[in-house]
Parts: structure tokens; sequence; C-alpha cells
């Protein structure tokens, strides 16, 4: 089957994104906007725009009803939903379905298996994929203690139908359970309408890695290495970089082809990441993302792959582009997140962009839909762009960050790039050497 229209359910940086590789494939592209974003340059560049709604998410990007409209409005075959939003609405898929349209990414069946984090974690160890030790299911306040005292303490309380952290309360000791319990389970309830937990292992100084992998739907698989997503804040992602500094490359084999087996097992399609801790050189899956990842660029940056054009590409039937053999892995690649918000407490700063001015040069790659006179929205997240750079070695990328930091200029509003900068120049980013917990410990150490 062919796809000769996208509609492109998204907005902000990603939905710019998606829409640059339809066009290099020569397909035709339909954006999608609240009031809010009508100026946006991802309505700009598009060939078609609809409005679907008045700023609020749920009545615009969440609006399944609008986005279907404007598919047989527009008479666009195939829907991409970039990350967030809909990208994992097992519903949404089902609904384009019925109406012969497109999704473009994996099963309505394969979607609502990972989402359940209970499942998820059951199918990973029927795939071989090893797992953080932990409860077998759902722990009730009455189980709680039991259970924690077989995996042993300290203990992590997690929301089967958790995201970006919410809904995760540590307990070190006996006496601390009981609250986390019940606080893991209200906050999960008001997240998610779901107040369902699990407990894991608390593991103490991991890193966070994670494997891209790509599959075509009918039993063919490939990895694509992994990204350290370590540096985080709040338990959300804030630099990232490919490939780890922590691994070789006999681990990074190894890993990459336990998790492509697992998807070939499955019969996955479409792009996913497979989510691990990291600790004492042993991998434990914490969670599958059945979409496309914020930081997916520092994966196609090293290995000269478009995760997009790939997943377009499965979605219509043709296969993927390349195998396991001829995927090469060449250099690193650091990915850094400008988010409008105060380089220090991270509070949100919408406002309009007086000037603005990307670098450029060998090894630099910009995702961003801002430009100067850019009013930015404050209904949505604060992601307003993504920096992207790639050398040949870990040290000629920190170096060249260090020179396009000091280029970049994004005035009007408060951003995150003078964190950037502080990192960049900091010796144990240098070195590598860093946990899921350094930067909040360095927030603390260097606070004003
Ligand atoms: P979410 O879906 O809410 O993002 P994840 O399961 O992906 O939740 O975990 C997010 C982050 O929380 C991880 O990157 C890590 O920093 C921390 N985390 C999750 N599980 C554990 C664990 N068992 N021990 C220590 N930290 C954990």
């Amino acid at each position: 089957m062919t796809i000769s229209k996208i509609l492109i359910a998204n907005r902000g940086e990603i939905a710019l994104r998606v829409l640059r590789a339809c066009k290099e494939l020569g397909i035709a592209t339909v954006a999608v906007h609240s009031t809010a974003d009508a100026d946006a340059m991802h309505v700009r560049l598009a060939d078609e725009s609809v409005c679907i709604g008045p700023p609020p998410s749920r009545d615009s990007y969440l609006n399944i009803h609008q986005i279907v409209a404007a598919c047989e409005i527009t008479g666009a075959d195939a829907v991409h939903p970039g990350y967030g939003f809909l990208s994992e609405n097992a519903k949404f898929a089902d609904i384009l379905d019925a109406h012969g349209i497109t999704f473009i990414g994996p099963t309505a069946e394969h979607i609502r298996l990972m989402g359940d984090k209970i499942t998820a974690k059951k199918t990973a160890v029927e795939l071989g994929i090893p797992v953080v030790p932990g409860s077998a299911g759902e722990v009730l306040p009455e189980n709680a203690l039991e259970i924690a005292r077989q995996i042993g303490f300290p203990v992590l309380i997690k929301a089967t139908a958790g995201g970006g952290g919410r809904g995760m309360k540590v307990a070190k000791t006996e006496a601390e359970l009981e609250e986390a319990v019940s606080t893991a389970r209200s906050e999960a309830l008001a997240a998610f309408g779901n107040d369902a937990v699990y407990m894991e292992k608390y593991l103490g100084k991991p890193r966070h890695i994670e494997v891209q992998v790509v599959g075509d739907g009918a039993g063919n698989a490939i990895h694509l290495g992994e990204r350290d997503c370590s540096l985080q804040r709040r338990h959300q992602k804030v630099w990232e970089e490919a490939n780890s500094p922590a691994l070789n490359v006999e681990q990074r084999m190894k890993i990459g082809q336990i998790c492509a087996d697992a998807m070939k097992k499955m019969k996955y399609r479409g792009a996913g990441t497979i989510e691990f801790l990291y600790e004492n050189g042993e991998f434990y899956f914490i969670e599958m993302n059945t979409r496309l990842q914020v930081e997916h660029p520092i994966t196609e940056a090293i290995t000269g792959i478009d995760l997009v054009h790939e997943q377009i590409r499965v979605a219509s039937g043709a296969g993927l582009s390349v195998t396991q053999d001829e995927i090469t892995f060449s250099g690193h690649a650091i990915e850094c997140r400008i988010n409008a918000e105060d380089p220090r407490t991270f509070v949100p700063s919408p406002g309009t962009i007086t000037h603005f001015h990307a670098p450029g040069g060998l090894g630099v790659r910009v995702d961003s839909g801002a430009y100067a006179g850019y009013k930015i929205p404050p209904y949505y997240d604060s992601l307003i762009g993504k920096l992207i750079v790639h050398g040949r070695t870990r040290v000629e990328c920190m170096m060249r960050l260090r020179r396009v930091l000091d280029e970049f200029v994004v005035d009007g509003i408060k951003t995150t790039l003078p964190l950037f900068q502080d990192l960049v120049a900091n010796q144990d980013i240098a070195n590598g050497d860093y946990d899921i917990h350094w930067l909040e410990d360095y927030l603390a150490r260097t606070a004003p």
C-alpha cells in the first residue's frame, strides 16, 4: 500500500521534524493546529493545514474526532502521531484503522501490551529481556510489606499506568513503606485515573541506557545501538548521548541483539525504545516506549539512518531499508533539550522570542520551530528545540558542543542553554562519569 499524504497529529519541533521526512520522501503533508499555534512553523511549511480546536490539548491535539475529520477533509491516508499526545494511544490506532487510515506506529495490540507496565515487564521476561527484580504484579497496601521484604529495601513503588516519573515513590526502610505506597497510589490515580502500583528493587547508582529498535511487523527487526539518558531532573531527561560512555562494543552489540531478537519474536512494527537501568555491568528493563523518542536524532547522527523514513516505510509495508549487518556506528552525538525554562529552577518561561540565532557548521543539527517574533504559547510543554552535535570522537563532540552553545542566541525568554554551558565545562561530564542522580546532586551542590 502506498502512502501519499500524511497528517501530522502533533505540534512544535516534532511536527516539523516529521514534515521534513515526508517532504524528502515526496509525500504530501497536512498540519493540524490549535488556535494558539496558527503562526507555528509546522503550519507554515505544511502543504495544507487544518485548525482542530482551541488551545487546551484535550480540545485540539488530543481530540480524536477532530483529527479523523481533518484526515477525511484533506484525504490524508496516514497519520504520524510524533511523540506524546496520541502516540501511545491504542484507541486512536484502532479508530484510524476502522476509518482505513494508516497509523504510522505499532499495532494497537502492541501499544496496549507495553502501555501497562506490569504486562510489559511480564512480556519482557517471556522475550528473554533482563528485568529489575520486583513484584510479580500489582501491589496492594496489605501485601506491600511482605513483597518489599522479599525484594529487599530500598524499594521503589511505581504506577502501572506510569509516565513522566509520576506516581513513583522510594521507600528506603520498612517505616517509610506505608506512606510511599499510599502516596504513589493517590498520585497515580490523579495523574492516570488508575491507582494500581507495583514494586521494584530501587537501584542506587544506575545509568539510564535505552536501545533503539525498528521492526517491519513481519518478523524482521534491527537495533540501532543505545542512548545514555542518565542526566535527568525529576526523572525527566535533559541531555542524552550516543553511544553511552559506559559501554564497550561487545556490551552494545549484546544488549542490542537481545532487543532486536525480542522484537523479531513479537513481530513488532515501527520504531520503539527499550529502556534499561544499568548498574555494575547488568541491564535491567524498566519499560518500552512504542513510539519515536525526543532523543532519536542522536541515533540518527551516529548511524546515518533517518528513523522517520523507516517508520513510514514499514507502515506502508515496504520493509526496512537496511539490514543489521549494514548498520555502522560512527562517532559520538549529544543532544541538549532546549526548554523555555529557568536554567536552575526549571520554572516555565513562556513569552515572545525577540532574537533567535541557531548555530551551524559541521556536525550541528537544530530541530526547532522557534524564530524571532515567535510567541511561545503557555499551554504545552516547554521544549522549544533540540540541539544535536556530532563528532568523530566524544572529545571532538564535546569541543564542538562548547563552541556551538556560545553561538546559540535565544533572547526574550529564559532557556536551559546556560545549564548546558555549565555541563559541557564540567569534569565529571567530560569523563562520562555520571548516573541518574548526578544532575540533581550537581544542581543542589551549585545552587546560588
Ligand atoms: P516513567 O514512565 O514515569 O518515565 P520509567 O520506568 O521510565 O518511568 O522510569 C523513569 C526514571 O525513574 C528512570 O530513568 C530512572 O531514573 C528512575 N527509575 C525507574 N525505575 C527505577 C528503579 N527500579 N531504581 C532506581 N531508579 C529507577
